[in-house]
């Protein structure tokens, strides 16, 4: 019988009604009292990490999840993680760089109503997502209203329903159906993963709006190490305004600039344009191309946290990792 561990952490699928809003109160031994039939199946022991609305959510958790499966990795099969779907797609991508190439899953869930309620996608979503841990498709994904999702590629993409995921710019990896995983993809692993430690936290995000000033964007690189910008459409910046010459100065002083769009699907391509063309050819910015926010900030922790010498930030960056962005 398959070994896994089951990490809770928090988030709606354990929260209760405590007539102050929803919070987290229910254990990894009560989520799993409430769906019988998974112990039986898999053998579950439990590890009660957190127990967080995962908007509270820091990199310091991730690292803690990390380090969790890391001194799990060898006693179990695969690994179940139940989470807040707010943040949980930063999470699936900060935990695809923090152990990278895992040859065991990692299964991300979580659900849009608490376990209690009778109108829940908690217990199906639990009920999948051990199914998928218990498989042998390798890595780090969500497993959420019968889809499985590569963790490097995951958004939400709705706040109420319950098919609150999608697979960005990058196909599902999988349905369950009728108790039974059909996997569209698979994956490529390493045998052993690699595990990381550490994350450089300094980084921030902008979201450009009509008439933006740039003291906010001199302001954000003055306390990080890199800035992502959400532009518009494949990418760009205001001519005017001084935005060019606060990215180039600011990438002058050793920090480090991503461009990447506000429009969901297909990404950037920041030479398309005028107002984009310089920034990359002149400047020398990097761009996301067809990664999701939430993994171009992981990614960007992960690296800054090993070198900060431009020519290696930008070769990982450009290098997939868990197929987070199609190789160019
Ligand atoms: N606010 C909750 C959380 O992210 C929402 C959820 O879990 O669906 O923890």
């Amino acid at each position: 019988m398959k070994r896994i561990l089951l990490i809770a952490t928090g988030g709606t699928i354990a929260s209760r009604e405590t007539g102050d809003g929803l919070a987290p109160g229910i254990s990894a031994e009560g989520l799993l009292e409430l769906v019988p039939g998974i112990e039986g199946k898999v053998s579950v022991r439990c590890a009660e990490l957190l127990a967080l609305d995962s908007t509270n959510m820091t990199p310091e958790h991730w690292l803690m999840i990390a380090r969790c499966v890391r001194e799990n990795f060898d006693k179990y099969d695969g690994f179940v993680i139940t989470h807040g779907t707010d943040t949980l797609a930063y999470t699936a991508a900060a935990l695809s760089y923090l152990i990278k190439g895992s040859s065991k899953p990692i299964v991300l869930t979580g659900a849009q109503k608490p376990i209690g309620f009778d109108s829940t996608d908690s217990k199906e979503n639990l009920r999948d997502a051990f199914l998928c841990a218990a498989s042998d498709m390798p890595g780090v994904s969500i497993v959420f209203d019968h889809k499985v999702i590569l963790g490097t590629r995951a958004k939400k993409t709705r706040s109420k329903s319950f098919s609150a995921f999608e697979s960005i710019n990058y196909p599902d990896l999988g349905v369950i159906r009728d108790g039974e995983l059909l996997r569209f993809i698979r994956q490529e692993c390493g045998r052993e993963p690699e595990f990381s430690d550490r994350l450089d936290t300094r980084v921030a995000l902008l979201k450009l709006i009509p008439g933006t000033d740039r003291e906010v964007l001199d302001f954000l690189f003055s306390r990080s190490a890199a800035v992502v910008i959400e532009s518009y459409g494949v990418g760009g910046l205001p001519e005017s305004g001084g935005f060019y010459e606060c990215v180039g100065e600011w990438l002058r002083r050793g920090r480090f600039v991503v461009l990447t769009t506000q429009v969901e699907n297909e990404g950037s391509d920041l030479g398309v344009y005028h107002v984009g063309h310089r920034l990359k050819r002149e400047l020398g910015v990097m761009e996301a191309y067809d990664m999701t926010t939430e993994a171009v900030i992981a990614k960007l922790m992960w690296i800054l946290a090993k070198t900060k010498d431009p020519a290696e930030v930008e070769k990982l960056f450009y290098t997939p990792v868990a197929m987070d962005m199609f190789p160019r």
